[in-house]
């Protein structure tokens, strides 16, 4: 994954183990706790609490797991409106569809790919006029750019909508003092493994009420009654996240500060090598904002820099460098061909332009100059 050798391939984001896992698996091992809950699925519950200073946290299979339950605990049912950021991975959206929501996709801002909160309050204001408000809104924090969620709360308890936070790419992003996903009714974290921090598969459901993640819990463990034997009052899923997974989340938390602070660095990095191109601009952090800086992004106006995000894309692979396009908006995916869209031509023009550089935190700085090298090279040459 260090780039000191020409031929190592640069991986967008890889996994970076910090060194404790191995002992926190083996203490996993050695106890025998091989099993979907267990010790370690509690204490890295505990220490995702304290972290995200949301009271309750339920750790689930993956992200997808834990937007699928929020959506389910809201009470979405089929016909129900899911209003959300069509700037985003499939995972966040894909859970609206299992409980038979309809999803209406919102644009997005064009700096930090954040839903356009003006944009979402004058479509809630037409919708209330309309009878015809969401049940539900999922805002986005998109590489780690952290939403407003003074707010957002403020137009969740004005037009009465479950707020749910999907901060799967976030984790260690805070604004205005709150990790990302505070203040939301419910917020997905992830640690698959190309986010900053992994236990290789894994996610988490967070949220101020208690009783809502006991029942996330109850749920996530195929809806079991309490009783000797096998009794259902309702169904569930197999979500719970495995306790040998969990070993691996709690060692990646105590380093997750670093790793914060790696991709700081390596987006700062970036900023100085290749932020004076034309054409070429990184994305900034709002007033308040401590991005987790997940991927570094880039957008390349081509009137201006004479080149196109796909020459780039192709020469950083030549050169043996993994970048890749910004999410396609949900609105232009075929899937999602007759969906309702807000908007949408911002989610389209960063689509158009942006890219994804390698920041995963164990590059070195040589990786960085290396990619940074490719990019003004073309640019420098357009
Ligand atoms: C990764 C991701 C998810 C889903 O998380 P998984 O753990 O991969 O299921 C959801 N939303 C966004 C924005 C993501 O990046």
């Amino acid at each position: 994954m260090t780039g000191d050798a020409l031929t190592d391939r640069i991986l967008l984001s890889a996994p970076h183990m910090g060194g404790g896992e191995r002992d926190l698996v083996t203490e996993v091992f050695d106890t025998n706790w091989i099993a979907p809950t267990g010790p370690m699925v509690d204490r890295f519950e505990r220490d995702l609490e304290r972290l995200t200073g949301i009271g309750h946290v339920a750790a689930l299979s993956s992200g997808t797991a834990a937007l699928h339950l929020a959506l389910r605990l809201v009470g979405v049912v089929p016909g129900d409106a899911v209003w959300g950021s069509t700037m985003t991975f499939i995972g966040g959206v894909a859970p609206i569809l299992y409980l038979g929501g309809v999803p209406v996709f919102v644009d997005i801002e064009d700096e930090m790919f954040l839903i356009d909160c003006d944009l979402l309050e004058r479509a809630l204001i037409e919708a209330e006029w309309e009878g015809a408000l969401p049940r539900v809104v999922i805002t986005t924090d998109l590489y780690g750019h952290v939403v407003d969620a003074v707010r957002m709360r403020g137009l969740a308890d004005r037009f009465g909508f479950a707020w749910i936070s999907d901060a799967a790419e976030a984790v260690g992003g805070y604004r205005d003092g709150r990790h990302a996903g505070h203040g939301a009714d419910y917020a997905i974290l992830s640690f698959n493994g190309n986010k900053i921090i992994t236990t290789s598969g894994g996610g988490a459901l967070a949220s101020p009420d208690g009783e809502a993640i006991a029942r996330a819990r109850f749920l996530s463990t195929q809806a079991r009654d309490p009783a000797p034997h096998y009794e259902h009052t309702t169904t569930g899923y197999n979500y719970r996240l495995s306790n040998v997974c969990a070993a691996i989340g709690v060692g990646q938390l105590t380093v997750l500060a670093e790793r914060v602070d790696r991709r700081r660095a390596i987006h700062a990095l970036y900023r100085e090598l290749i932020g004076d191109l034309p054409g070429v601009r990184l994305s900034p952090e709002a007033t308040g904002m401590r991005a987790n800086r997940w991927l570094t992004t880039i957008r390349i106006d081509p009137a201006t820099a004479g080149t196109d995000r796909e020459v780039v894309r192709l020469a950083l692979d030549a050169a043996g460098i993994e970048a890749r396009p910004l999410w396609k908006p949900m609105h232009a995916q075929p899937v999602f061909a007759t969906a309702r869209a807000i908007g949408g031509s911002v989610a389209d023009r960063c689509f158009a332009q942006g890219l994804c550089l390698p920041s995963g935190s164990a590059m070195t700085d040589a990786d960085v100059a290396r990619v940074a090298g490719v990019v003004r090279d073309l640019i420098r040459t357009a």
